[in-house]
């Protein structure tokens, strides 16, 4: 009798000892070898029940794949360094590949997270989902059969290769353990690139406050001029990446109607058709000539990263315009490229580039739809001239300080380019384009307007409160009349625009009230 009940009442005691220390369990792991031990160094995000819907719904990476392990587990000790080897390739932040799978891991072993590793009918252990980081973060399971919440097979979860191996079919690609450090070296250069966006920030400022200048200092100025004007500033208004800039277009918006007033037009109307048939000027353009659109020192006639020599106005804008396209929503999308092409035909004093760009950009009405295909239809756009001004060059044997190159060069994003190693020779991958197009035209610039805020600040502290208005700042407190006009011009930029704005907003208010 006792030799049947001891072995059974060990089973008990050990059963009770893991279950006690189950929570505390880094000295216990510590015993079970590596595998069992949370690593400093380790890069998998850890998710416990409280933070894992909120953190996968705020990942920025478009897919995410979801460990859900048992510290005691000897198979997911043994995959441990394995899936640890993937991850650094994905997260952290020496990614090779930020931003494309967030790898992350739920310990089934934590009391705490048991309803969760529930939710997903977690049966065995290793077990990998792979999903939209959204689908995880409301999601469940009942099978492993979901078609939604993808279960990765056993034989994928085997080693870092196999793992690789499945992600990279999954996803059409070929990220390689090998080429992370080239890659690397490419992140470093994209960092190059984001810090050269940062100070491009000013070049943007001069080259909007440049158009400003230009479009009412035009001889020819007629009314058939309004609406496109009209157009260009609403899109500042609300999509500028400069505060200042946003500010100072609402103030000339506002002051529009006595300076210029003009038939009323339906949003509905096509500038491109030629409404408008007067061109009699009418009103005193001059009172908006009095006004600044970013700030009372620009234009300056100084750039940063834009070259004088080069055509810094033109440089400038082209920046402008990039910087626009990843800001705006999807259904303003339609309505901003073709703001963009009615500033071009209308206000870009270059015959040849006005011509060539309106005939390349004439299916865009149809293409352009959403965020994404505006970005690239622009940066297409951009690298068609950059390629004509190239193949100009060489027929022209001219040899640049700064050749026209087909962009994003491959130093400054490998995975940009799929197939073919030669400059030459190669097939854009437009996912990757996208996301590159989307950090130095989007996050960089964030990071732009945050530093220039920051180095107001400190000059204001350390000048006594004297406010002195710097070159760089974005600062400026939109007025209450201003920010009238910018929600107006938000919801004027089209109907469309504004009933999917406030949509969002209700979509917003309920999640955070569940
Ligand atoms: C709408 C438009 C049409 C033009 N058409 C002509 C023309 O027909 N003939 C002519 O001689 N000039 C034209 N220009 C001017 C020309 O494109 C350049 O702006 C000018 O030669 C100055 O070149 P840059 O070397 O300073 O760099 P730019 O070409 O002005 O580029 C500025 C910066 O943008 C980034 N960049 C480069 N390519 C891309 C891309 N594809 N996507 C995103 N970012 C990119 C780079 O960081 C670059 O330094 C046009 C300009 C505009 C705005």
């Amino acid at each position: 009798m006792w030799v049947l009940w001891r072995p059974k009442k060990l089973v008990l005691f050990m059963v009770l000892l893991l279950t006690v220390y189950g929570h505390t369990g880094v000295s216990w792991s510590r015993s079970l070898g590596d595998g069992g031990k949370k690593d400093e160094k380790d890069v998998g995000l850890e998710l416990t029940m409280d933070n894992f819907n909120t953190s996968l719904w705020a990942a920025p990476a478009s897919w995410a794949l979801v460990e859900f392990y048992n510290r005691w587990c000897p198979a997911c000790q043994k995959f441990k360094p394995h899936y640890e080897k993937v991850a650094r390739l994905f997260n952290g932040p020496d990614a090779a590949y930020p931003d494309v799978v967030l790898l992350a891991k739920v310990d089934c072993a934590d009391e705490i997270n048991q309803k969760l590793c529930q939710r997903f009918s977690v049966l065995r252990w290793p077990t990998l989902l792979w999903a939209k980081p959204t689908a995880l973060a409301w999601g469940s399971r009942t099978s492993e059969q979901d078609p939604v919440l993808e279960q990765i097979p056993i034989k994928a979860a085997y080693n870092a290769n196999s793992l690789l191996e499945w992600i990279n079919k999954r996803l059409d690609r070929s990220y390689t353990f090998e080429s992370a450090n080239e890659q690397k070296q490419s992140a470093q250069t994209t960092g190059l690139a984001s810090r050269q966006m940062v100070a491009s920030i000013q070049d943007i400022e001069e080259a909007t406050a440049q158009a400003y200048e230009i479009i009412l200092t035009q001889k020819l100025l007629s009314s058939k001029h309004r609406t496109p004007f009209i157009r260009f500033l609403q899109l500042l208004v609300v999509h500028h990446p400069s505060k200042r800039c946003r500010a100072g277009s609402a103030e000339v918006l506002q002051n529009i109607k006595d300076a210029w007033p003009g038939e009323h037009v339906s949003e509905f109307d096509d500038h491109f058709t030629g409404i408008i048939q007067s061109e009699k000027l009418v009103g005193d353009v001059g009172a908006l000539k009095r006004l600044h659109v970013c700030g009372e020192k620009l234009p300056s006639k100084h750039w940063t990263t834009c070259k004088a020599e080069n055509n810094g106005y033109s440089c400038g804008l082209w920046y402008l315009f990039h910087a626009l396209s990843v800001r705006v929503d999807d259904a303003e999308s339609n309505g901003a490229m073709r703001t963009i092409r009615g500033f071009v035909e209308n206000f870009f004093l270059c015959d040849d580039c006005r011509e060539h760009f309106m005939k390349m950009s004439a299916s865009a009405a149809e293409t352009v739809t959403t965020r994404r295909t505006l970005a690239l239809w622009l940066w297409r756009a951009h690298n068609e001239v950059n390629k004509r001004l190239a193949d100009e060059d060489i027929v022209n044997k001219v040899q640049p300080s700064r050749p026209k190159l087909q962009w994003p060069p491959k130093r400054m994003c490998t995975s940009c380019r799929k197939h073919g190693d030669t400059d030459d020779e190669f097939e854009w991958d437009e996912d990757e384009v996208y996301i590159f197009l989307r950090k130095i035209y989007g996050d960089s610039l964030e990071v732009a307007v945050q530093e220039s805020t920051k180095i107001t600040t400190k000059s204001r502290h350390s000048e006594n409160d004297k406010v002195e208005e710097t070159l760089t700042n974005n600062s400026v407190a939109v007025p209450v009349g201003a920010a009238a006009g910018i929600a107006m011009a938000s919801c004027g930029f089209g109907v469309a625009a504004c009933c999917w704005r406030l949509q969002q907003k209700k979509r917003k208010q309920m999640r955070r009230r569940i």
